[in-house]
């Protein structure tokens, strides 16, 4: 069973990703070491025990659909009410609604053990939490007063309504509609599909984020508005009242996340609202201004995604734990050197000690990248000027590497884990196989890694002019340096093999803004999913460095600089060949795109 691994956590948020040096300025107030510590043993202890075993129950049931009601899994409104009584779904929330303000740094540590846990279930306080910051960002004074409190508190749960038949990635080409009312709310009319814990019994009321298209709006994305469309109306003094005209029609079979319900949502058939013409569509209330709902929206979902790259961080933990427990434990031949009787454990055969480790150093690096990005978030809150801007960019930099690396680490390394285990990880009851099921989405929804990539080729490499991303290169640098100059000979050649990847992602950086500067786009979206990984290995191989030198200079344990020496090298190799694929893959890609005629 998983066991939260709050060391390990605690040591990444305060050592690498720079939570503790933030604290020690009083970056975040009055917020302490010791308060700190304790919110995450006390995460951990509630991820362990109380939803990791429901979690596994939640997988084995699913959701289910009767007569317009969803069922999630047995024990799931309860554990959700627990859950929610702790406080965990308001950590970051405004204390003036009754959150505790707490830095994105410790949510998202919260949010890999929840998830570590049952990914299923962390989905409905994800969307939650990310439907909170959109409305506290853009909503007005009176939506935030009517339902922020209960939002964050977790009473009611919230969610996010973009994808419809025909419209995925590209949001332009959205229909659901939107129609102005004499009173100065919306009726929305429409279909959204795959919109996760869209209806449930965990909570009384449910908010819906939707994104519509008013009748004279301009095409494409630059028509979209947003709407807060609530399962209940909601009387002036928070009562619940009439049920608005939306449900749920149906809900998915899935390869994974079983427990989650994933709906497609009808909004404004007249199922609620038979009345006269006038009175028909769901009612909405507007979010921010007409037509500009897709940058609130992106609020929402810059949030979720890096929640979603937690979410690859936390499948690639619980992974990996069950298969060092397994290799431990099944004997199967004898490995080089081993001297005991019998069979050796599977874990001193050299090629399962190599998968292992190989999971550790991914999972660990997707975990720094993503504490990273959730820190230049906090600081981009708590700077001013300048130094704001520069986190921010940070921030915006690194959210699509944080997703896309840590998902498709959690992909891989769950497929590894099944490896691990022989057979039985091809058979359901080790749950090996449940943990490849749950991570296969992750790399998808919240814009797919692909989209991230483009993203951050498009749009992240040219912030400041190339400076956001030449500046994160020289401190990379720096860490490189200072492997060099250590006199501790466990490092190997970590100092020389971390130079040459970053050399190759600089290499790389340059050429894209180079070709994207010439306007030949096509050329540079071809290397654009390489780049990505490219530097999410860059960044993994440093940040477990940065790790390593902090442990090393306070005599601490020699394992991290054993995970950082077997990162750089063995998986760093892989840099200079994706830099290759980079820079020269587009040629060869355009001729080889005939086979697909
Ligand atoms: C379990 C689950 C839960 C979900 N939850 C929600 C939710 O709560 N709310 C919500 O609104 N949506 C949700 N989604 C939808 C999800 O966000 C979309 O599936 C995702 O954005 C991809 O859209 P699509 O499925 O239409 O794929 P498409 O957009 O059709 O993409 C197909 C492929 O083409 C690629 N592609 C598409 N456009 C481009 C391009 N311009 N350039 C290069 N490649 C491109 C994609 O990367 C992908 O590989 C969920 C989906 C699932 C399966």
């Amino acid at each position: 069973m998983y066991k939260a691994p709050v060391e390990e956590i605690a040591f990444t948020l305060n050592h690498v990703a720079g939570l503790s040096d933030a604290l020690e300025i009083g970056r975040f107030g009055d917020l302490s070491a010791d308060l700190v510590e304790a919110i995450l043993e006390e995460a951990g202890r509630f991820a362990g025990n109380e939803m990791a075993p429901l979690g596994e129950i939640g997988d084995k049931q699913g959701a289910s659909l009767t007569d317009g009601k969803v069922k999630t899994p047995d024990g799931w409104p309860e554990l959700y009410r627990h859950w929610r009584e702790g406080g965990w779904n308001g950590l970051t929330a405004p204390e003036a609604y009754g959150g505790q303000n707490l830095p994105h740094m410790l949510n998202v540590a919260a949010l890999e053990m929840w998830n570590s846990a049952s990914m299923a279930f962390a989905l409905a306080p994800t969307l939650t939490m990310g439907a909170i910051e959109a409305l506290v960002a853009h909503g007005s004074h009176a939506l935030k007063e009517k339902y922020l409190a209960k939002m964050v508190s977790g009473e009611w749960t919230g969610t996010m309504n973009l994808t419809e038949p025909h419209a995925g990635s590209d949001l332009g080409a959205l229909k659901t509609r939107a129609e102005r009312s004499d009173d100065g709310t919306y009726r929305i009319f429409g279909q959204k599909i795959f919109i996760t814990w869209g209806e449930h019994d965990a909570a009384d009321n449910i908010i819906h984020l939707v994104l519509a298209r008013l009748p004279d709006a301009p095409a494409g994305t630059r028509g979209i508005s947003l709407f807060l469309v609530p399962k209940f109306l909601v009387g002036d003094d928070g009562s619940l009242e009439a049920r608005n005209d939306v449900f749920c029609h149906s809900i998915e079979h899935k390869l994974g996340i079983h427990g989650s319900p994933t709906c497609t949502m009808i909004y404004g058939d007249g199922k609620y609202s038979p009345g006269n013409d006038e009175d028909k569509g769901a009612v909405g209330w507007l979010i921010g201004e007409e037509n500009k709902g897709l940058a609130c929206m992106f609020t929402m979902m810059n949030n979720a995604r890096l929640a979603v790259g937690m979410q690859g961080v936390a499948i690639a933990e619980a992974a990996t734990q069950k298969a060092v427990a397994y290799a431990q434990d099944r004997t199967q031949g004898k490995a080089p050197g081993w001297s005991g009787n019998g069979m050796s454990p599977i874990i001193e055969h050299p090629d399962i000690a190599r998968t292992l480790i190989t999971m550790k150093a991914l999972t660990q690096g997707a975990r720094a990248i993503c504490y990273a990005c959730a820190h230049a978030i906090d600081m981009s809150h708590h700077t001013e000027g300048a130094e704001a801007r520069h986190w921010t960019e940070r921030a915006a930099l690194l959210t699509p590497i944080a997703k896309s690396f840590a998902t498709d680490a959690g992909v891989d390394v769950a497929s590894l884990g099944i490896q691990v285990h022989g057979g039985m990880g091809f058979i359901e009851e080790t749950g090996a196989a449940r943990y490849l099921r749950d991570a296969r989405i992750a790399p998808i929804y919240e814009g797919t890694n692909g989209i991230q990539a483009i993203d951050l080729v498009t749009r992240k490499l040219p912030l400041s002019s190339g400076d956001q991303v030449r500046g994160f290169l020289g401190e990379l640098k720096e860490i490189a340096d200072k492997v060099s100059a250590s006199n501790d000979t466990a490092f190997g050649e970590t100092g020389d093999r971390l130079r040459a990847a970053i050399a190759a992602l600089e290499t790389a950086t340059g050429w894209l803004l180079e070709t994207q500067g010439a306007g030949r786009t096509a050329d540079a979206l071809a290397g654009a999913t390489p780049y990505q990984r490219l530097f999410g290995l860059v960044l993994t191989g440093c940040y477990l460095a940065k790790g390593a030198l902090v442990a090393a200079d306070n005599g601490g344990p020699e394992k991290r600089v054993a995970l950082c020496r077997f990162m750089a090298e063995n998986l760093l190799a892989e840099t200079s060949a994706l830099k290759d694929r980079v820079i020269s893959g587009a040629a060869s890609l355009q001729a080889a795109r005939a086979i697909l005629a």
